[in-house]
């Protein structure tokens, strides 16, 4: 089960709690974003590099087509995945995610389309809508490795995002 459940009332606090995780960030760090179509994946990945390159107004397209953008930022790299049209998860090898971690941090939607070929100590973030048509976001946070709750689960814990 998830080791966190985050309750977000509007897209500020989405961002509020992608600048939360941005600070915790180290390099070979994979966070994998799950949601449906409009659930927020992509809204807060671009907080998330916006927050860690510290440029607010920095371009962060969706990479629909390359599948992965690099951003080269003063701390280390984020390489941001969009794994949606990924057609064999093996494809992700080519895409260079082992290389890219030996440097830096990755961020990646449609995790499932890798599955099982992704490291096993990735931070997984399910984001729901509990209702429809608001802007009300359920963050649940899973992990197989127990740093990442020693990580963020105490400062988040005592964070309000509503
Ligand atoms: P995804 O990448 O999961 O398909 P996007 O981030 O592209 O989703 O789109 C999310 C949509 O939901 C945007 O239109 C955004 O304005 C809206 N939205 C409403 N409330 C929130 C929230 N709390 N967090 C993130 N996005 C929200
Ligand atoms: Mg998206």
């Amino acid at each position: 089960g998830a080791f966190q459940t985050i309750e977000i009332a509007d897209e500020q606090g989405t961002r509020r709690l992608a600048n939360d995780i941005a600070m915790v960030l180290k390099p070979g760090d994979v966070i994998c974003l799950s949601g449906d179509l409009g659930a927020g994946k992509s809204t807060f990945t671009r907080a998330l590099i916006r927050a860690f390159a510290g440029e607010p107004e920095l371009e962060v397209p969706s990479p629909t087509f390359t599948l992965v953008q690099t951003y080269d930022l003063p701390r280390f790299d984020l390489s941001h995945f969009d794994l949606y049209r990924l057609e064999e998860p093996e494809e992700l090898e080519e895409l260079g995610l082992e290389d890219l971690l030996e440097t830096g941090a990755a961020l990646i939607e449609w995790p499932e389309k890798a599955n099982e070929l992704l490291p096993g100590n990735a931070l997984w973030i399910q984001i729901t809508q509990p209702t429809d048509g608001d802007d009300h976001r359920r963050f649940s946070l899973y992990s197989d490795a127990p740093h990442w709750q020693n990580r963020i689960g105490q400062s988040l814990a005592t964070r309000s995002f509503l």
